[in-house]
């Protein structure tokens, strides 16, 4: 099985990288209406603001399950399947979505609606990317 790809930062992304080595999740904060988003684009998608200047600011990483599926084939070397993708809601930036693996694993009875939290998944020294785990429904 080949190695999983690792994340490749840019100039934009390299925050984001930064924090997630560090395992925290910061999202893009708009200066001009301190909005949230993900990713960084060149305009504000809140305010529509031409020079957003984005701060990246530390989050909860707490959210819902909006809907999930299981991958059980992956045309990318280094998962192992199957595994399972959730699309999560944020609970203090609803308007941010993320999708992320469910480190709980395949078995794992889920629901929409369903808490979870972030969690990071160490794929090298230095090198982490943003996941999900099951947490207790508020
Ligand atoms: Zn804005």
């Amino acid at each position: 099985m080949s190695a999983r790809l690792l994340p490749v930062p840019d100039q934009a992304s390299a925050p984001y990288w930064q924090a997630c080595a560090e395992h925290v999740l910061k999202l893009p904060c708009c200066s001009r209406c301190n909005e949230f988003t993900l990713p960084p684009d060149v305009t504000c998608p809140s305010c529509h603001s031409l020079e957003p200047e984005f701060t990246w600011q530390p989050v909860t990483g707490r959210g819902k399950v909006r809907t999930w599926t299981v991958i059980r084939q992956s045309f990318l070397g280094g998962f192992k399947v199957p595994f399972v993708l959730v699309d999560v809601q944020l609970d203090d930036q609803p308007q941010v979505r993320m999708i992320g693996q469910l480190l709980d694993g395949p078995e794992a009875p889920l629901s929409i609606g369903d808490a979870v939290a972030v969690a990071f998944d160490d794929l090298a020294p230095g090198v982490a990317v943003p996941a999900f785990r099951k947490a207790e429904n508020a």
